[in-house]
């Protein structure tokens, strides 16, 4: 490929790549350019060797996007199944590469007798993404374990920052523009690991109970608004079922939008706006989408 200058590289770069293969709402048109880096040194040769404006999509599992039916023109840089060291450190600590599933991590918490990310078992995405959108759940944030992280930028550049770098915020957080993570180190205490595993159990039973797990979707939706919540309006608005083409809004949690087998990510972000729109009317308040729109013709 032309536009790559890099030589030597070791990881898999495909073009053309269907990324409704890569999200868990199952939609998405072509990457012009799909890489999973071997490891951290052979994803910084391919940094380096891009064009400077080559514009950069950084996935992880792809529970939190929504990616327009014209794909992506662009490079996707995929971590999840390549950048997955996950190792305890002293002084308990516990590192993790990007790529790394946050639920292995919760796991892998536990048995080691570290508490304080049982919340991560319940969330279908990788670290970095969980970095990237401070996600949370059950009152627990990824960014109030967070010691220091690793991050990269286009230039392949890999810089040590300390959580003071970043100013976290409800499914955000700001810190240095132009850098992605590459890994993470977390402070958590030392607790009973076979208790942690009991909580991880009971999370993921409740939200069995209260969400459509198992169907594609990209978890809610919506920010919940101050002193409310998304959920609970979207549902005042009699709004649970309401479809557009394979899209639905889930019968069992309202601020899911499930694609019932054939949607496209046009039918996704109309129903997005639907539901926004109709909100809006009747109650005044406008919701936000917490899930992240990329390109395509609906931005
Ligand atoms: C059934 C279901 C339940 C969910 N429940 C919750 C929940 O309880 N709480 C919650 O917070 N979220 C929840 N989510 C949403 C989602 O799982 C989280 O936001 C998760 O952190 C996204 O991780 P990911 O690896 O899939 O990120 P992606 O969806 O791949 O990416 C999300 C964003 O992060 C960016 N990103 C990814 N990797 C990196 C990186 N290495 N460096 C910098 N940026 C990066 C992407 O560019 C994108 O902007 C749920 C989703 C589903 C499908």
């Amino acid at each position: 490929m032309e536009q790559f200058r890099a030589d030597g590289l070791r990881g898999e770069l495909r073009q053309h790549e269907p990324l409704s293969g890569h999200t868990s709402w199952r939609v998405g048109g072509p990457a012009r350019v799909f890489y999973r880096p071997a490891d951290r040194d052979d994803l910084a040769n391919f940094l380096a060797g891009l064009p400077a404006d080559e514009p950069l999509l950084w996935l992880g599992l792809g529970s939190n996007v929504l990616i327009g039916d014209a794909g992506f023109a662009g490079t996707v840089i995929q971590t999840q199944g390549c950048l997955s060291a996950l190792e305890r450190r002293d002084g308990n600590l516990v590192y993790a590469e990007a790529g790394t599933s946050c639920a292995k991590l919760a796991r892998f918490a536990a048995r080691h007798d570290l508490t304080g990310v049982e919340f991560l078992a319940g969330i279908p995405g990788t670290m970095g993404g969980a970095l990237a959108m401070n996600a949370g759940a059950w009152g627990g944030e990824t960014w109030e374990r967070v010691l220091r992280v690793h991050t990269i930028d286009r230039h392949g550049r890999i810089r040590e920052r300390g959580a003071e770098d970043f100013a976290p915020a409800y499914r955000e957080v700001k810190g240095p523009a132009g850098e992605w993570f590459l890994d993470v180190e977390l402070a958590l205490e030392p607790g009973d690991g076979a208790a942690a595993m009991v909580s991880i159990r009971e999370l993921l039973d409740r939200r069995a109970l209260s969400q459509p797990i198992g169907l594609p979707s990209c978890g809610s939706v919506f920010r919940n608004p101050p002193d409310d919540f998304a959920a609970r309006l979207i549902e005042s608005q009699g709004l649970k079922g309401y479809r557009i083409g394979g899209a639905q809004v889930s019968e069992k949690h309202a601020n899911f939008i499930i694609n019932t087998g054939n949607a496209t990510a046009a039918d996704i972000a109309g129903l997005i706006d639907h539901v926004r729109d109709q909100v809006e009317d009747r109650t005044g308040i406008r919701l936000h989408t917490e899930v992240k729109r990329i390109a395509g013709d609906f931005s």
